[in-house]
């Protein structure tokens, strides 16, 4: 499924964010969004998932204008969206808080849906009757990444996954969006950790102060002068 947007300008109040954004996803693609705090990268996603109203331009999957449209009518199209910060239920099971993301699915779907979450976490697997809180912060990112699987998304936006994690789980989690893309998947992932996420990315964009300043295939992106001073301090 392709993501197209095209002109995006957004904000908050009068102050105005993002300043005409113009970003694809191929589809099965697995794009990454970097840029330093406050770029505006995760306000880019809550334009994409239908959270916030843009001021102008337009957001298409597979060619049709996404305006208009909810956030749950976007989930249906096969949109997903992993949150900055997970927002798990730590009250919940592990295998409850997966359900929460198939709710609009039938019972049989579901099924299959937990099936293919556990093969792609055997951990959450381990875990299903475990209270969510408990989880360490590395499961409970896996966790809130097979919530949005399970609502069978064809792109899936994925902010800050390797946030607060450590070196070793930001690795684990970031490989397991490779996985995801060789189902078919398409992914938009929006992450500081540059190094981390031009390792596995195909193409990337560079934002700044609401302005997409770069963009090409990871491998131009790693080599690029101006990002390995700005972000990848070399
Ligand atoms: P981060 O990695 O910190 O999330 P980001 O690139 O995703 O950074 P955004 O979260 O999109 O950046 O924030 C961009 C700008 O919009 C910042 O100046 C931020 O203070 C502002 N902003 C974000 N959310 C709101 C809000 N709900 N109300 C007002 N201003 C906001």
């Amino acid at each position: 499924m392709k993501l197209q947007a095209e002109g995006v300008q957004a904000g908050y109040g009068k102050a105005q964010v993002l300043f005409g954004v113009d970003l694809e996803v191929g589809a099965g693609e697995l794009v990454a969004l970097l840029g330093a705090n406050g770029a505006g990268k995760t306000t880019f996603l809550r334009v994409v998932s239908g959270l916030l109203r843009p001021w102008e331009g337009v957001v298409r999957l597979d060619g049709q204008d996404l305006r208009g449209l909810s956030p749950a009518r976007r989930a249906r199209l096969g949109l997903g969206h992993v949150p900055e910060g997970r927002q798990i239920f730590p009250l919940m099971s592990v295998e409850e808080n997966l359900l929460l993301g198939a709710a609009f699915l039938a019972w049989e779907r579901r099924r299959e849906g937990l099936e293919e979450v556990y093969a792609l976490f055997p951990r959450l697997a381990e875990r299903k009757g475990q209270a969510a809180g408990t989880l360490s912060g590395g499961e409970q990112q896996m966790l809130a990444i097979g919530r949005a699987l399970m609502g069978r998304p064809r792109l899936l936006l994925v902010d800050e996954p390797s946030l607060g994690l450590s070196p070793r789980l930001a690795e684990e989690v970031l490989a397991s969006l490779e996985r995801i893309k060789a189902q078919g998947v398409g992914l938009l992932l929006v992450e500081q950790n540059v190094a981390l996420s031009l390792e596995v990315a195909d193409r990337g964009y560079v934002m700044e102060q609401g302005r997409i300043v770069l963009e090409g295939s990871a491998r131009a992106l790693k080599e690029d002068s101006r990002v390995r001073e700005a972000y990848l301090a070399l």
